[in-house]
């Protein structure tokens, strides 16, 4: 809410029908501005030229259409990375990520400013947390991606933030991103990514809507896991993996390990084996990836051929594995890198 106005992509469907409905207006409006905003990923409403232009001035008096001012736009070398910078009501900065390749584009979307995880090896936890996102503003961005790429991609919320600790907000989200009047996605095309919020992720099982969900790993260790993500220390993995298999029993997905590989530090064969049984006992895919550096921490990304042997041992466990390429590097839009920071300072 930039200027006290709601943003309109809060607005749900029922609420707009009674917007309409107390000016008189016939149900098929909602429809009509559904369309414009879902479908046609418009940023205005004098852009809706099928609704009479008093009532598109109504709306603009009590509605804005977007809460985000999009502030920088960076396209990496290979041209299949994009990067958009917000800024947020407060001044704040937050990062989208588009992603093409594939048979549909990527939206990484994020759902704090800043976050409060502190993992060592993110950009984004070295910076804090501003505040939470609004669900106009998480959607502000699905739109504005949509806009870029001229399509609904997947969407990832794994940009910046813990989404699990916002889910006041995340929540009526994922509602808008699955509900056939707005975005219409299939629950399987959205992935949640989190640190480990146990008590989050109990309440995701009883969501609407359940997404794919992803655990952040990086260490099958609580020791290490808690020196790498703090937050470990206040949900230890017992706990974390069994309301993940929770999830995965209630929702019926299969549950994704994430685990960023941090040359040298968590790269061992012991740690593959755990992470392997881990895996095993939960029935999940392993996601590697090899760390991208980020200006501050000390870690360094491994060599290939500590990640080939990390990935054949998950394999001759019996574990399925994909690996993230090191898109996006150069716009510093990768994995761990989305700092809201201006280029320049990066
Ligand atoms: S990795 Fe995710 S949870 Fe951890 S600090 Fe970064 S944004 Fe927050």
């Amino acid at each position: 809410m930039r200027d006290g106005r709601k943003s309109i992509f809060a607005a749900t469907p029922e609420s707009l029908a009674d917007w309409f409905r107390a000016r008189g207006q016939p149900s098929y409006r909602v429809q009509q501005v559904c369309e414009w905003l879902y479908a046609r990923h418009v940023l205005s409403f004098e852009e809706m030229t099928n609704l009479p232009a008093t009532l598109r001035e109504a709306l603009a008096e009590d509605y804005q259409v977007s809460p985000l001012r999009e502030v920088e736009r960076l396209c990496s070398a290979d041209g299949r990375t994009v990067k958009l910078a917000f800024e947020i009501a407060g001044g704040a900065r937050i990062e989208s990520v588009l992603m093409r390749g594939g048979r549909r584009p990527t939206f990484c979307v994020s759902s704090q400013a800043g976050c409060a995880m502190g993992c060592r090896f993110c950009a984004t936890g070295a910076a804090g947390l501003s505040r939470n996102l609004s669900m106009g503003e998480v959607i502000g961005q699905v739109v504005a991606l949509a806009c870029a790429a001229g399509e609904v991609g997947n969407i990832v919320m794994m940009g910046m933030g813990e989404p699990l600790v916002n889910l006041d907000a995340v929540l009526p989200a994922l509602d808008a991103m699955a509900d056939p009047a707005r975005f219409g996605l299939g629950a399987r095309r959205i992935t949640l990514s989190t640190a480990g919020i146990t008590p989050g992720i109990r309440r995701l099982a009883t969501a609407r809507v359940q997404p794919n969900l992803a655990l952040s790993v990086n260490s099958p260790f609580d020791r290490q896991r808690t020196e790498l993500m703090p937050i470990n220390g206040r949900y230890p993995l017992a706990g974390v993996l069994e309301a993940c298999r929770g999830y995965a029993q209630r929702s019926g997905r299969r549950m994704l390990l994430e685990y960023v590989l941090l040359g040298g530090v968590n790269t061992s064969q012991k740690a593959a084996r755990a992470l392997a049984s881990m895996a095993r006992r939960l029935h999940a895919m392993v996601n590697l990836i090899a760390y991208n550096p980020v200006t501050g921490c000390e870690y360094k990304t491994p060599e290939d051929s500590e990640t080939r042997q990390f990935r054949a041992t998950l394999e001759q466990a019996g574990v399925a594995v994909t690996q993230r390429f090191r898109r996006g590097r150069d716009i510093k839009a990768a994995c761990g890198q989305l700092a809201g920071r201006p280029s320049a300072e990066h």
